[in-house]
């Protein structure tokens, strides 16, 4: 990934993209200091980078440091990045660590840097081969408790158990694996949120100890701008079964929907076609208008 053409945003300028390196002794590399985002542009416009901005912020804050860069700052810089890349859809990833000054666990003096790289990803909006669903492993490592770990952030240190969760789930031939969180409820994937359909009702896990994700909350808006219900609740995996439709989301993702979850089996159908196509309109409404 390091020996592309290109630009990327380092400390506020943009730089080749082969020369933006960081030293071995960062504490973000030692010590899990490091948070990023996730998002897309598409049609040249990053969908909803504000909120991105802002989640960027809460979670560097979450783990004691401040981004020195103001929101507004930090959504011009992700827009100049992907236009000097010349890209009109790609994904886009912030990313904020400490610095080298400080080799120890407390790293109070060390400097907070900011890189936004941007890269293609071309995102799967052919709805027939969506619509035959993924499968799910189910992981052994689950969603630590809020007290234990800085759950809310999207802290770089938080995603070795989805490395290693969804490692697994690849090796038995699944696509990604469904967490479960300290207390055995049903969470989230490696990187996506989940929604369940009961007799038109959707239902999600309510997002109290992983990332309340961007695209979970648009789903959730999406559909009740449908008039559809929405319910955030716990939803154990026994009930798994009950449900019709089972469909995950995410900026990586978009809306994907699920076969099989584990011994789960489940039937992509009207809601899940429904969620995909409102989706694909509202994050890019210059093509849905074409
Ligand atoms: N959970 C995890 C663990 C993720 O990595 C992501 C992707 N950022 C999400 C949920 C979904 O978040 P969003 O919709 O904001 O991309």
């Amino acid at each position: 990934f390091d020996q592309r053409d290109g630009y990327i945003w380092f400390n506020g300028a943009l730089i080749p993209w082969r020369d933006a390196k960081l030293h071995v002794l960062s504490h973000g590399l030692h010590y899990g200091s490091s948070v990023f985002e996730g998002e897309r542009a598409y049609g040249g416009v990053i969908f909803k980078s504000t909120e991105h901005s802002e989640r960027f912020k809460r979670s560097a804050q979450i783990l004691d440091f401040e981004i020195p860069y103001s929101v507004a700052e930090l959504d011009a810089a992700k827009a100049a990045v992907v236009k000097a890349n010349g890209f009109d859809s790609c994904y886009v990833r912030p990313v904020a660590w400490r610095g080298s000054e400080m080799m120890a666990v407390a790293a109070q003096n060390s400097t907070i840097n900011v890189a936004i790289a941007v890269w293609d990803w071309p995102s799967m909006f052919d709805v027939a081969t969506k619509m035959k669903g993924i499968r799910l492993d189910i992981a052994d490592y689950r969603r630590p408790d809020p007290q234990t770990a800085p759950s809310l952030a999207k802290a770089a240190g938080l995603y070795m158990i989805c490395t290693i969760s969804k490692h697994r789930a690849e090796r038995r031939g699944y696509a990604d694996a469904l967490m479960l969180d300290w207390q055995g409820r049903v969470a989230e994937c490696t990187g996506a949120n989940i929604f369940f359909v009961k007799d038109g009702v959707l239902h999600t896990p309510l997002a109290d100890c992983f990332l309340d994700g961007i695209t979970r909350r648009t789903v959730i808006d999406l559909a009740r701008r449908r008039g559809m219900e929405v319910i955030e609740r716990r939803i154990m995996p026994d009930e798994l079964p009950e449900f019709s439709e089972c469909f995950i989301c995410g900026t990586g993702a978009e809306v994907t929907p699920v076969a099989e979850a584990g011994p789960y089996r489940f039937t992509p159908g009207a809601i899940s076609r429904t969620l995909i196509e409102d989706y694909t309109r509202e994050v890019n409404p210059k093509a849905a208008a074409a």
